[in-house]
């Protein structure tokens, strides 16, 4: 990977850039040259630590309260982004959330608030990406594609995952919303690419990392044997968004340890 700022004078919206991996992809894009708009929808504080992060590395950063399973949030922070910075040239799908339960136990609010944040969000988000990307074009010197959208799904895009159907199937959306949007959307020259983490080391899975009895356990799963960094998923974003990867569009790539190999089998099945 070239250490020079590819991603110079391009406008990039991180959702969910608040905590972990969207944290992590938000200063790796910003040391990367991006200007970057740090959605979140908790508490402001964390957000502000992010903007104050990356401008004391010589970057700039704005943050950006937003629910992006809200429609009139959405379209008011794209608005808003491009009213402040002129336009938007990546958009980072990152937000998301898990809410547990077996089949038979769960309420359809938490189906319907895991499938509005992970898969209705990435809907809402994507589709003000690419109005602006349509109308703006490609610029020379800027990037050879029109617009990048960078779907975070998951390794449950392609894993079942018993006691968390709705998110298993709110990642399996993904990896179809962004395979068809992205052949959709080709001929305008605009890249769309999933990115599949494995286990990465956030607030999101906690009780799966914070015993060495869990990590131990987790780690079984893991043929890489050890657990994933934010800034892992962060290095592989900036990659994805350059240049250097301008004849990605519509795949998944999975960044994962070996999680996806099948671990289970490596010992004859
Ligand atoms: P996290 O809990 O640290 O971060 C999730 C972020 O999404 C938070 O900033 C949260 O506030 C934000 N968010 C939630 N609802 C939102 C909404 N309605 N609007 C805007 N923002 C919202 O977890 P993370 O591990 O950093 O997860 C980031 C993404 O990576 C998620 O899409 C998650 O599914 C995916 N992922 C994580 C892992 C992992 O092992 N950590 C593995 C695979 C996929």
């Amino acid at each position: 990977m070239a250490s020079t700022k590819q991603l110079k004078g391009q406008v990039a919206i991180v959702t969910g850039a608040d905590s972990g991996i969207g944290k992590a992809v938000a200063i790796a894009l910003g040391a990367a040259g991006a200007t970057v708009i740090i959605n979140h929808v908790s508490c402001d504080e964390n957000a502000d630590a992010v903007v104050a992060h990356i401008k004391k590395a010589g970057g700039k950063a704005y943050a950006y309260h937003a629910d992006v399973s809200r429609e009139d949030d959405v379209k008011a922070m794209f608005a808003f982004t491009i009213k402040k910075y002129k336009t938007v040239d990546i958009l980072v799908n990152n937000a998301g959330l898990q809410k547990d339960a077996l089949l038979i136990d769960m309420s359809l609010d938490d189906w319907n608030t895991v499938i509005g944040v992970n898969l209705t969000g990435q809907f809402l988000c994507s589709r003000e990406a690419a109005k602006e990307f349509i109308r703006r074009g490609v610029v020379k010197n800027r990037s050879a594609a029109a617009g990048k959208i960078i779907c975070m799904s998951s390794v449950h895009e392609v894993i079942p995952w018993a006691g968390h159907v709705n998110y298993a199937a709110s990642k399996g959306g993904v990896g179809m919303f962004m395979k068809s949007i992205a052949q959709e959307l080709a001929p305008h020259k605009i890249r769309v690419m999933g990115i599949g983490p494995g286990a990465i080391q956030t607030p999101i899975n906690e009780d799966a990392w914070e015993t060495p009895q869990a990590l131990n356990k987790l780690l079984k799963l893991i043929p890489y044997n050890r657990i994933g960094q934010p800034e892992d998923i962060g290095k592989l974003a900036v990659w994805l968004a350059s240049d250097e990867a301008d004849y990605i569009t519509g795949t998944t790539i999975f960044i994962d340890g070996g999680m996806t190999l099948y671990p289970g089998f490596a010992d004859n099945g």
